[in-house]
């Protein structure tokens, strides 16, 4: 199975970061064994009536990396190219997120391989129904919490509160975050990945002497639209967005409030007005201080890592940056690199506030919920920044290497059983 794994591009993308970062820490291999491979990996068929009578049977997974930490952390994706490969690799990547972040959990996470734009609301909510009906006996506030990520959202996670609660008899809130806030989401949870996003982006300005920059933002979803309109909240301009329906441009400044307004309508970016068409692919190489890939993974490769334009790349997405490009990048030495694992972490911290909240019955505020995420994330960043510094290694082998040792020292500690 661990070589079916392997054939997985990105599965094989996040193992190669791996085994770069076990060799700098030289983690013998016994260590790298335990904590390269994934715990559980579950695989369900779910059968759904579709609107036209017919039945169509999805293929759904779950991965839990790791139990070492706690229960496990993740999100949720659906999409048509999902598999049981790649969301292997955004489990072992949740597990260094998490624990890098300093929180109670493993790394898990889950997909669905459907496309929810070509399928109405109907059909959606059967297959989440289905799917977390067929997780019902491996989740749980104490085993594996799941959350929104590409192609779901808080309607998603009230689906699967409500089925769970179905199978229990009685609400469990912490099975789940990312809710809806009226049924014990958090305040601050939807905005957090991207606020996150664009809180690292802006300590990364600071550190290389950037007052307020432009911005090119690739994905308008949750956490790209959230980022854009952090960064220009803190006086940044905007001047080029990307999503499935194109990519737009205007050098003076796109009005990211309007921008949402217009794609709420439209569905897409493409055509808002006062902007100029532009090349997505291209749009990754336009002159800027900050890029922000909030799209998907390995769209930063060998092929363009070289004509990238920006002094700082805020990696939104997780895993956009291939190893190759990652070398390229290393070796240009004039970008300043927020590893995934660290700017996307406001998501999963701010989740683990939501359980937090769930398990005590209580409600934070927004602004108290947006301090202790700072907090967090600055810690993180400042620890990630001199770590790197010290052993002279990229930010992104630094967040790893602090992510893994602290996961390889708790296993150590724990010991083996038998
Ligand atoms: P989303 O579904 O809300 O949005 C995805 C966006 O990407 C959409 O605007 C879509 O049109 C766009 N997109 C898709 N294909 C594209 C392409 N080829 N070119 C340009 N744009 C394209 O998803 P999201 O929740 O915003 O997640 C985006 C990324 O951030 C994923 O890698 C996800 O794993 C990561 N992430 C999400 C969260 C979270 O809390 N939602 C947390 C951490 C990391």
């Amino acid at each position: 199975m661990n070589d079916l794994l392997l054939g997985n591009p990105v599965f094989k993308m996040a193992a190669e970061q791996f085994d770069r970062t076990a060799d700098f820490l030289k983690l013998s291999e016994d260590v790298r064994e335990r904590c390269k491979w994934p715990k559980r990996m579950i695989s369900v068929s779910l059968p759904i009536r579709l609107d036209d009578g017919t039945t169509k049977v999805f293929s759904g997974y779950r991965v839990q990396h790791h139990l070492s930490r706690g229960p496990v952390k993740g999100g949720l994706r659906y999409d048509e190219h999902v598999d049981l490969g790649e969301v292997a690799a955004l489990a072992m990547w949740m597990n260094w997120k998490c624990a890098l972040m300093g929180l109670p959990f493993g790394g898990g996470k889950g997909g669905v391989t459907c496309n929810p734009r070509k399928m109405s609301a109907r059909e959606v909510e059967a297959v989440t129904r289905r799917f977390a009906s067929e997780m019902t006996p491996f989740i749980g506030p104490e085993v594996d919490v799941m959350a929104p990520d590409m192609g779901t959202n808080e309607q998603t996670m009230a689906w699967i509160t409500d089925v769970y609660a179905q199978h229990k008899g009685y609400l469990v809130p912490g099975v789940v975050t990312g809710k809806p806030v009226n049924l014990q989401g958090s305040l601050g949870r939807t905005a957090a990945t991207g606020h996150g996003v664009a809180f690292c982006a802006s300590l990364a300005m600071h550190k290389i002497g950037i007052q307020q920059g432009s911005v090119v933002v690739q994905g308008f979803g949750n956490v790209g639209s959230y980022a854009a309109q952090t960064l220009e909240r803190f006086g940044s301009k905007v001047i080029a967005v990307s999503d499935i329906s194109g990519a737009i441009y205007n050098p003076e400044g796109i009005g990211i409030r309007e921008l949402i307004d217009y794609v709420k309508e439209t569905g897409g970016v493409a055509g808002f007005p006062g902007s100029e068409a532009y090349d997505p692919e291209e749009m990754l190489s336009l002159e800027c201080d900050v890029l922000v890939p909030a799209a998907m993974q390995q769209v930063i490769t060998k092929q363009n890592a070289a004509q990238l334009k920006c002094r700082i790349l805020a990696e939104g997405a997780n895993g956009p940056t291939t190893p190759e490009a990652d070398t390229i990048i290393e070796k240009r030495g004039d970008i300043f690199l927020v590893p995934d694992i660290l700017c996307n972490a406001g998501g999963v911290t701010v989740s683990y506030f939501e359980w937090v909240q769930n398990l005590q019955r209580m409600q934070w505020s927004e602004q108290e919920v947006l301090s202790k995420l700072e907090t967090m994330l600055k810690a993180a960043f400042d620890r990630v920044c001199s770590y790197g510094q010290k052993n002279d290694i990229s930010n992104r082998v630094a967040a790893l290497a602090i992510g893994i040792r602290e996961v390889a020292d708790v296993k150590a500690q724990r010991g083996l059983f038998p």
